[in-house]
């Protein structure tokens, strides 16, 4: 199969959250599986600094956009997948972050990026870009591609398309000023197409228009078809379950191995396990915390953000200093979050201790170092550090939603007793509940065989992306088939 992969950032080029993971190793391994996948992502600053041996593939003239874009060709980092680079200089040549200023406001002109980012997607899809290729399934990723699914379905002989939500709270919604400026078809602004309680939605375009949906966990699947988790899209959704697959995330086990991973002081494994007290100590000592092997180290590494939980930890803050436990936090993203943050860590330096940043160097020495990582979400797709988590020996301690409950199974006599748990899982979004979990972790953590035999089964969990790329190219397959037969019916109509 040929397969552009559609994404508005992928690691190790760009990345501010768990897409670019997803969009940096899935490729990957579905052209382990020997097909040709390529990936396609806007041509950011940062890109174009780092990125090498890029050669000028295309030229497109786009519709509503002044200066022809250029396509620019290389290799995704890491691997053999050929990439495409968008590169509109007024749109993605700037100084910031991919969706925000350095300081953290949307840029003004999102809309306008993205669909140009759309338009070049649709122009290598339809095989307009004179690149002599062209896909038999465009795999669209969250709201940035939104409104490619929408122009196929204008397209005679589109390749089929397959849009994946990797978190339904961003939506990419827009005033209809905007939606105006953009020059769309005037009959994209209505109920049965991008219109959502008055505002211009991007997300629209993939979940009405791609010819099948999936997210990112089988729960997600489930839950986004609620209103307590479906953002208003629920409806929508259950109209669509039939064409909607949770296919759980996998890790890339080349870049999280506590056994190779260079950015940690001591490797270890499951065989070598002793080795993970010098992590904990290069921790301590790196956020200034008495150096003790006894003390429970706690950590969090997570975009500061309500969706996250961050309001519970803090509760739970006074109650982790008086057990004497530590924590160290690595996360940045809400100001009042981060000053609270810091100010609890000012108050117990002894404790606590915080890094607010994007680090990716510390976030592999955090997880090597910790004993316990917290992730107390409201909601999360699929959720990736709790992965990691398990494979470097740092017992998770989850909320059961998403992606989370079908990766964490909860410490208990029974999954003790058939070595199955690798966690703790509470329920209810409420302090007390991450508490009484929180507690439960401590009380094994206590016992030194149990921890062992957690942190043991923990390890040899396997959420590689073998199995979850297999799913992806068998629906793939399906969509491909059903897409053409779909379209033989519409022209026998016709005809
Ligand atoms: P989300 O995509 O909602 O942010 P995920 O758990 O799916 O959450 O993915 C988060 C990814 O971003 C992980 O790879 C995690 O290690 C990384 N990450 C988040 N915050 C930071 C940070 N402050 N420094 C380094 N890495 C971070």
């Amino acid at each position: 199969m040929n397969i552009l992969f559609a994404s508005s950032e992928a690691h190790p080029l760009i990345k501010t959250g768990g897409l670019a993971d997803v969009s940096g190793s899935l490729p990957r391994a579905i052209l382990g599986l020997h097909h040709d996948i390529r990936v396609i992502i806007p041509a950011y600053r940062e890109i174009l600094k780092h990125a090498q041996q890029l050669t000028l593939a295309a030229y497109l003239d786009l519709e509503g956009v002044r200066l022809p874009v250029r396509i620019l060709s290389g290799r995704l980092p890491g691997g053999n997948v050929k990439l495409y680079l968008v590169d509109s200089p007024p749109h993605f040549d700037r100084a910031g972050k991919p969706y925000t200023t350095s300081s953290g406001s949307p840029w003004l002109d999102n809309a306008e990026r993205f669909t140009v980012f759309c338009r070049a997607i649709h122009a290598l899809a339809v095989n307009d870009a004179g690149l002599d290729w062209q896909p038999d399934i465009v795999h669209c990723n969250d709201w940035q591609t939104g409104l490619v699914p929408v122009m196929l379905r204008e397209t005679s002989a589109a390749p089929a398309s397959i849009f994946t939500i990797h978190n339904l709270a961003y939506q990419g919604l827009f005033d209809w000023k905007t939606f105006q400026s953009l020059k769309l078809p005037d009959d994209w602004w209505s109920i049965d197409a991008l219109e959502f309680h008055d505002k211009f939605s991007f997300i629209k375009g993939g979940l009405i228009f791609a010819d099948w949906l999936t997210t990112v966990s089988p729960t997600y699947a489930d839950e986004i078809c609620t209103p307590e988790f479906g953002c208003g899209l629920e409806g929508l959704l259950t109209l669509r379950k039939q064409s909607l697959t949770g296919i759980l995330n996998g890790a890339d086990y080349t870049v999280w191995n506590p056994g190779r991973d260079l950015h940690i002081p001591v490797q270890y494994n499951l065989r070598s396990l002793f080795h993970k007290i010098e992590n904990k100590r290069d921790l301590q000592e790196h956020f200034a915390l008495p150096v003790d092997n006894a003390v429970p180290l706690f950590t969090v590494i997570s975009r500061l953000v309500e969706q996250k939980g961050i309001d519970l930890i803090l509760e739970i803050l006074p109650d982790l200093v008086k057990q004497n436990a530590q924590l160290v936090v690595l996360g940045s993203g809400d100001s009042q979050l981060e000053a609270a943050l810091q100010q609890a860590s000012a108050r117990h330096p002894e404790h606590i201790g915080i890094h607010i940043g994007y680090d990716e160097v510390l976030a592999h020495r955090v997880e090597a170092g910790a004993d316990i990582f917290l992730m107390p979400s409201l909601f999360e797709p699929c959720g990736l550090n709790q992965i990691y988590s398990l494979r470097y020996g740092t017992v998770p301690v989850v909320r059961r939603t998403g992606g989370l409950a079908d990766t964490i199974v909860d410490t208990t006599p029974e999954t003790l007793a058939d070595k199955t748990a690798t966690g703790f899982c509470f329920h209810q979004a409420s302090a007390t509940a991450l508490w009484s979990a929180v507690e439960r972790a401590l009380a094994h953590y206590r016992k030194p065989d149990s921890w062992a035999q957690i942190m043991d089964t923990g390890m040899r969990q396997d959420f590689s992306w073998k199995r979850s790329a297999q799913q992806y190219v068998e629906l793939y397959t399906r969509i491909i088939a059903q897409h053409k037969y779909g379209q033989i019916l519409e022209s026998n109509v016709i005809q």
